[in-house]
């Protein structure tokens, strides 16, 4: 699960991901290529971004609702996949092709892919201070245990 400083990284440089090619260029080091369902070509279709890192060579990411997803089997279909996961992410419920969309499309969109990111970004920082209280508390509770 990516970090606060991924997941605003991403957002950061994932609105170039709009188009088709820059997804797939990002797939150079895919591991499925021929003879299988999740072909770069496909992972780009369904919105992925390759975004791989030491221990997890397989993670994609959605540019637009940023969910990942790693552990792809060769028969796999990544709009399948990403539509089970996922199933409100506004790039897949869009009714245009990106080429047909408008000015006044493109924003509506940014809007929501910020919405999307402010969202995960608030979710993770509540669970921290969840965990940071529940760490507190723990300590405050031995503490208080040591003075009776
Ligand atoms: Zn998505």
């Amino acid at each position: 699960m990516a970090s606060v400083d991924v997941l605003s990284a991403r957002f950061a440089t994932y609105d170039k991901m709009y188009m088709h090619e820059a997804r797939e260029q990002s797939f150079a080091d895919w591991p499925f290529r021929e003879e299988c369902n999740c072909t770069p070509e496909k992972m780009a279709k369904a919105g992925f971004v390759h975004c791989p890192s030491e221990n997890e060579p397989d993670v994609a990411c959605c540019f637009f609702c940023l969910i990942e997803l790693e552990g792809w089997e060769p028969d796999d279909n990544p709009w399948t996949e990403h539509s089970k996961r996922s199933p409100d992410c506004g790039f897949l419920t869009m009714k245009k092709d990106l080429t047909e969309l408008t000015v006044a499309d493109y924003y509506r969109m940014e809007k929501e892919r910020l919405k999307v990111y402010l969202k995960k970004v608030c979710h993770k920082k509540m669970a921290y201070f969840r965990d940071g209280i529940d760490h507190m508390l723990e300590s405050l509770t031995s503490q208080l245990d040591t003075l009776t």
